[in-house]
């Protein structure tokens, strides 16, 4: 297996030199995007108006509508950086997805209902009568003009419900909630990386930049509004800041060819729902770092390398090779790697040889590595664009990837020190607070003390 490992070395090792160009053509995208709508990377500014003081307080409820689970919460803040929650989920499942988007809604706001109804209500939590201002979390990419109105622009993640894409998503969820007469008063349309910020800073004042790498990949951080040109006509006051959610993850999804794609990108590109679209984000997310490495063992099969004479009709499965299955196997303690063994007899039906594990292992390693070392190019573009290189600051990070993949933070850090020399230890990322939650419950407060 060591010469075919060698090749996939090659394949996907990025070096420090290829890194710093694709900061630079990343710093680019992140200025057009600012320039001009319609850009490649949109930096849809969210009407999130400078950073939370840290002392917003109250009850607020949150609608979170994530790449894979549905999740209502009631946030308390407390003032003093502090906040408590009580939170149920709900597993979406595929044909929800597709379904129309007006169904979608409505699931959202019966899952809210059974929250209050039988949670809330139960509890003393929420009493008859009472209303409360609630944030929704849409994490797909949304141009705005005011905090509680968002023009879906298209769907990610692998969602493609109908008769949703160009429609006001507020608006939408809005005629929804009254339709279930909920007491609830719809006052924010965030997004989870922005909610992340806030709520990151709201606990941590350093945080100057959030990601999140669950699903998709997605980043946000604050910009001058003097420095966004294609705001100018709103007469917004030029002294404000405010939250950029940059859907970095549209990055490179045009004719340039800024990212070094292995063949195996591409079938993934190609076979997605969405073609040419979140180039980098299908790099990097956990949605596709599964399927790349399938498409890789599937190559080895084609070519008779792997799994002779076994039936592998399980690993031909699009999408079959879960995300973390690469994690559990680069965490795998033992010499025999019996994790991995468990992993292929179990949910592929296929034995494998040690030589066979070490190599799956180390094409794990590979290509979970180019992920961490991709996203330390995106944080750095924002980073040596907005000048945080020599004061240093924080970066909050969440989704499964971040908070579960074995070393994925420190190879983000690794890669920054590749990208800015010694400098690049004044970066570091850590795990986030709850964006779609609290920092949703934040702007919400936000949102109301502006009113
Ligand atoms: P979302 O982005 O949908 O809100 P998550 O942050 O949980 O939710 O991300 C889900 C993605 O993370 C899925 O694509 C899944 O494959 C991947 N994932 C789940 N568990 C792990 C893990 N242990 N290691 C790496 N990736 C994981």
């Amino acid at each position: 297996m060591a010469d075919h490992l060698r090749k996939y070395e090659t394949l996907f090792t990025l070096t420090p030199q290829r890194m710093r160009m694709i900061v630079e053509a990343f710093k680019e995208y992140l200025e057009l995007g600012l320039e001009k709508p319609k850009q490649t990377v949109p930096m849809i500014p969210t009407f999130v108006f400078g950073w939370p003081s840290g002392e917003e307080k109250g009850d607020y409820l949150a609608v979170d509508l994530g790449g894979t689970n549905l999740r209502v919460c009631l946030v308390t803040l407390q003032g003093d950086g502090k906040f408590e929650i009580t939170q149920s989920k709900y597993r979406l499942t595929e044909e929800q997805k597709q379904e129309d988007g007006q169904k979608l809604f409505d699931f959202c706001a019966e899952s809210l209902k059974s929250f209050i109804d039988n949670s809330l209500m139960e509890s003393g939590q929420m009493k008859d009568g009472q209303k409360l201002p609630l944030g929704f979390t849409f994490s797909y990419p949304c141009s705005q003009q005011r905090i509680d109105h968002g023009i879906l622009i298209r769907w990610t993640k692998g969602f493609g419900a109908a008769n949703t894409e160009g429609e006001d998503v507020a608006a939408m969820f809005h005629s929804t909630l009254e339709k279930y007469q909920l007491p609830v008063e719809l006052t924010a349309l965030i997004n989870d990386t922005t909610g992340t910020l806030i709520a990151s800073h709201y606990v941590n004042p350093q945080t100057k930049i959030a990601c999140i790498f669950g699903t998709g990949c997605n980043a946000a951080y604050m910009e001058h509004v003097k420095d966004i040109p294609k705001m100018k006509e709103l007469n917004i006051d030029e002294n404000a800041d405010m939250a950029i959610n940059c859907e970095w993850g549209a990055f490179d999804s045009d004719e340039h060819e800024h990212l070094p794609r292995t063949k195996y990108d591409i079938i993934v590109d190609e076979t997605s729902n969405k073609p040419g679209e979140q180039a980098f984000e299908k790099l990097i997310s956990g949605r596709y770092l599964g399927e790349i490495l399938r498409l890789v063992i599937c190559e080895l099969i084609d070519e008779g390398v792997l799994f002779l004479g076994q039936n592998t009709y399980k690993l031909e499965n699009p999408y079959a090779f879960d995300t973390a299955f690469l994690s559990l196997m680069e965490s795998d303690p033992t010499d025999e790697l019996l994790m991995i063994i468990g992993i292929f007899s179990h949910f592929f039906a296929v034995e494998t040889t040690l030589a066979e594990r070490q190599f799956f292992r180390a094409l794990a390693k590979l290509i979970g590595r180019r992920a961490a070392r991709l996203s330390a190019c995106g944080i750095a573009a924002i980073v040596s664009k907005m000048g945080y290189l020599d004061e240093g600051c924080s970066v909050g990070a969440d989704g499964s990837l971040y908070n579960k993949y074995p070393g994925f933070a420190d190879r983000i850090h690794e890669g920054l020190v590749d990208i800015f020399g010694e400098r690049g230890r004044n970066i570091t990322t850590y795990h986030a607070e709850d964006g779609s939650g609290v920092g949703s419950a934040i702007i919400a407060a936000m949102t109301k003390k502006r009113k």
